[in-house]
């Protein structure tokens, strides 16, 4: 047997096939020589979600929608819930195991499969912190410190009054670029959808496999982005962004009374001013609206019938009194969208039983192709291969 095992792990019909790096062996098809993780007639795409909260609507057209298109194609889709990445924000830790469960039944109700994708939780894939550690090993610490999401969090408390001493920001914020270079390298994914505030990490995984080829050999496979729907949904209250922080969401699993409540309270009480445009695309029209009244238009297009999109800019146009009636239009298709998600979330074949077992299923299928990553890094580095490995 040679030193580094080559573990055939069939993921799906279509088979994934795992080769070593400095290995000649192929696993399986005994035809080819190559030193990544090849897909047959597949992408190998891999994106995390942190369990951070109920699921809105920005996250279902900004990110859940691309996931569910992407597994209709020929791709081998890795998916995990990201629960190590949430620690550095998450405060509520009674609920938190809670809260993952019903972030993956959620997901699972808007039509992400654990049969056609791997879903699986990160903290399941314990491996995935050693590969951290080990890129932790060689990546500098001025490279991460000019990640965004840290210099924000950093500028502001240089600012806040007493400035950054006692500073509540952790070495995993700092690390954060580390740790997502090792969910992407771990299983070796090829091309990674990310909405821009996801770029620069992405960029940083980038740059951390290249080095790390560059120094110990060609190991890690060196992942490309997929560019997402651009789309940024504005929050109910008119802020430029609905997100679960701004507490402005309109969610995937309001009932019809919590989104008629939600969507009648939208402030709409300026008179509708001329558009300056004969363009009927969302883009134009919205961006020409007050921001709450941008978000009705926004989602009314994302929802309706392009034929009932269009009669209300035409109504917007010629200054009509028209919001109630657009508010209980909307919040109709709202509701009617949300219905057979609701339906799905509580469907007995979606229990938290059933979601744990499938967590359990996709953790073993993922684990052996994360194992012989982490094997093949080791190797690089010098360090050999685990003697031994529960
Ligand atoms: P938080 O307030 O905790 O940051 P969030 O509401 O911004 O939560 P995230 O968990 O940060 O949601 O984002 C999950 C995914 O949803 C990301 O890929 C992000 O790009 C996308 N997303 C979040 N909010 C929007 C939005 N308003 N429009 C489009 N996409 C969004
Ligand atoms: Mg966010």
């Amino acid at each position: 047997m040679p030193f580094f095992a080559p573990v055939f792990q069939p993921l799906h019909a279509h088979s994934v096939c795992v080769f070593y790096p400095g290995s000649t062996e192929s696993a399986g098809n005994g035809a080819r020589d190559t030193r990544y993780i090849m897909a047959d007639k597949r992408e190998i795409i891999l994106s995390g979600i942190r369990p951070t909260g109920r699921l809105h609507y920005g996250n279902y057209f900004g990110a859940i929608k691309n996931f569910v298109d992407l597994q209709s194609q020929d791709n081998t889709c890795y998916y995990f819930i990201a629960d190590y990445h949430a620690l550095t924000t998450i405060t509520e830790r009674e609920d938190f195991y809670q809260q993952t469960i019903e972030m993956l039944r959620t997901y699972v109700a808007c039509g992400l499969d654990p049969v056609r994708s791997v879903i699986y939780r990160q903290s399941d894939l314990p491996c995935t912190a050693e590969l951290t550690l080990l890129l932790g090993m060689i990546t500098n610490i001025g490279f991460l410190a000019r990640g965004t999401t840290y210099k924000d969090k950093m500028g502001k408390l240089e600012e806040a009054p007493g400035g950054v001493e006692g500073n509540p920001l952790s070495y995993g914020l700092l690390g954060y670029p580390v740790l997502m270079a090792a969910d992407i390298l771990i299983v070796r994914a090829n091309k990674v959808p990310v909405g821009d505030d996801q770029r620069q990490h992405l960029e940083m995984a980038i740059d951390i496999a290249q080095r790390f080829n560059s120094r110990f050999g060609e190991t890690l496979t060196v992942p490309e982005g997929i560019a997402r729907n651009a789309l940024r949904l504005p929050g109910l209250d008119g802020a430029a962004k609905m997100g679960k922080s701004e507490h402005n969401t309109l969610d995937l699993l309001d009932d019809a009374a919590t989104v008629l409540k939600k969507i009648k309270s939208v402030p709409t009480t300026t008179d509708p001013e001329p558009l300056g445009t004969d363009s009927n695309h969302p883009d134009d029209v919205i961006a020409r609206m007050p921001n709450s009244v941008g978000a009705l238009y926004r989602l009314l297009n994302l929802l309706a019938p392009e034929d009932v999109y269009l009669d209300f800019v035409g109504k917007y146009r010629r200054g009509e009194k028209f919001y109630g009636t657009l508010k209980t239009t909307l919040a109709e298709y709202v509701s009617a969208f949300n219905a057979p998600i609701i339906e799905k979330y509580h469907a007995p074949g979606n229990s938290r039983e059933t979601v744990e077992e499938f967590l359990r299923e996709n953790a073993r299928k993922v684990t052996p192709v994360a194992l012989d990553t982490v094997e093949a890094v080791r190797a690089a580095m010098g360090i050999g291969h685990s003697l031994y490995r529960a």
